[in-house]
């Protein structure tokens, strides 16, 4: 979704090594996510678009984090939300190929204020029209990456079991093991007394 990948833009090492990066000040970056999503790519945003970027995500990052926890999303972070799909208001038209129809939406707008409505959409779109309750934040604390929880019994608890997923479990199990060495029976010696 392009939502979600945009959020992924506000990178930190899932593996741990503090390193983080916010890809949004990388024009080749964005050039590369618009591609991927069938976007034209409207240019290094200014200064001030890429503030405007910033915001948005922070909005949507901060909605994420609240319905997370089962709480309602701030009205501030709606408004921000709104004022980004004011950026690109669209005309819909029906168009006929040999009898197949279909709605095409056309932005009045070009540039980077209709990037940021296409992707206050498409999170409005979660919102709106599917589960939210399903939103999820990597239960890796270095990772922190949102993701959309498509699993049948709505358990899962990383952005990727093979990435994230393995990591914790070797971090569980050493963290075992360091236990038992340094005299983990300690651990429960002292919580029954
Ligand atoms: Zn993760």
């Amino acid at each position: 979704m392009l939502w979600d990948d945009f959020l992924k833009s506000d990178y930190h090492d899932w593996r741990g090594s503090g390193h983080s990066e916010d890809f949004l000040d990388k024009p080749g970056w964005l050039e590369q996510w618009l591609a991927f999503h069938n976007l034209p790519y409207p240019g290094a945003p200014s200064a001030e678009e890429l503030d405007e970027l910033k915001r948005l995500r922070g909005h949507i990052l901060r909605i994420v984090q609240k319905l997370t926890v089962r709480d309602s999303a701030d009205p501030t972070n709606l408004e921000g939300l709104n004022r980004a799909l004011s950026g690109g208001p669209m005309i819909l038209r029906i168009a006929d190929s040999d009898s197949e129809y279909r709605l095409e939406s056309t932005p009045l707008q070009k540039g980077w204020p209709r990037i940021g409505a296409e992707v206050a959409a498409s999170f409005g779109r979660l919102l709106a029209e599917s589960d939210h309750s399903r939103l999820r934040i990597c239960d890796n604390p270095d990772c922190k990456v949102v993701y959309y929880d498509e699993t049948r019994n709505r358990s899962k608890r990383f952005c990727d079991d093979k990435a994230c997923g393995n990591l914790m479990k070797v971090r569980r199990f050493r963290a075992r093991q360091k236990a038992a060495k340094t005299g983990g029976s300690s651990i429960h010696g002292s919580s029954e007394t």
